[in-house]
């Protein structure tokens, strides 16, 4: 079974594109096939992930609008071990043509249809906004994943959030669920982390993951080498992190299925 992984947070900056790469490379690293698609026009996830944005014949934007499959559009990341959709700034221009096009919720679902099967795991590096990238994300999506930093106003876009995630059930996705929240750049030294981070377990328990990414600055220094930390220095803190985390993940899933 195909497991579709939306890695979604309205704010920039908080990580999705790290943790997107990380741990999709994890993933393979745990015998997986992952698909990670970029829906972010900034092109962070690909080039992240060692493939040149500036040199793509077509994108995850062609492919939404019809112009292209996916099958024709994947690229093999070297680098990740994985399968890419890319994105370029194309990509920023589809937010106003899906609005005039039918289906526009559900076209990366359509798309994504003829081969998700072949991968364990489909990963979403959604775009910094709840725009209709990011609900196109959401309506194909298993389960969220949302990677935040333990700040002060954290907790609040975290609540607009989980509604988008309420309405997108009602409305698109009936299966959708939260599959955790994941602490990114934490510093325990820091006393208003320590504290968001107590606040985060008192609202969500077990949606928290047990693994925290520390800040870590391989992390940070992997994407100018075109690939994911994880593989590009494996011995860092900052990767063995996303390796326990994709670990987590999939022990996380087999309970599910055993449940
Ligand atoms: P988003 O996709 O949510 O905008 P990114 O993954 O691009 O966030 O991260 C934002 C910035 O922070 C990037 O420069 C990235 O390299 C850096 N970064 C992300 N996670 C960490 C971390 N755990 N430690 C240090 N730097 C990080
Ligand atoms: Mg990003």
């Amino acid at each position: 079974m195909t497991r579709v992984l939306a890695i979604t947070n309205q704010k920039g900056g908080v990580g999705k594109t790290t943790t997107s790469v990380n741990l999709a490379a994890g993933l393979v690293r745990a015998g997986k096939r992952v698909l990670l698609v970029d829906l972010d026009p900034q092109g962070n996830a690909t080039m992240g992930s060692g493939i040149d944005k500036r040199a793509l014949n077509t994108s995850v934007y062609q492919v939404l609008l019809g112009l292209c499959t996916a099958q024709t559009t994947r690229l093999r990341s070297e680098a990740g071990g994985y399968d890419v959709l890319p994105a370029n700034r194309d990509l920023a221009g589809a937010e106003v043509e899906l609005v005039q096009l039918e289906h526009r919720e559900t076209r990366l679902k359509s798309a994504l249809l003829p081969i998700a099967a072949e991968y364990d795991f489909v990963i979403l590096d959604c775009p910094p906004s709840l725009n209709m990238l990011t609900v196109n994300g959401l309506a194909v999506a298993d389960a969220v994943m949302i990677p935040m930093q333990c700040e002060y106003y954290a907790l609040e876009g975290l609540s607009d959030l989980v509604n988008t995630i309420k309405k997108i059930r009602q409305h698109l996705n009936p299966k959708l669920e939260i599959e955790g929240l994941l602490r990114t750049m934490y510093d325990p030294r820091n006393t208003l982390a320590l504290q968001v981070s107590a606040q985060l377990q008192t609202h969500f328990g077990a949606k928290v993951y047990t693994t925290v990414i520390p800040r870590n600055v391989r992390l940070a220094e992997a994407p100018s080498y075109g690939a994911p930390a994880v593989n590009f220095d494996q011995a860092c803190k900052g990767s063995q992190a996303y390796i326990a985390l994709a670990s987590e993940l999939l022990s996380r899933c087999q309970l599910q299925a055993a449940a």
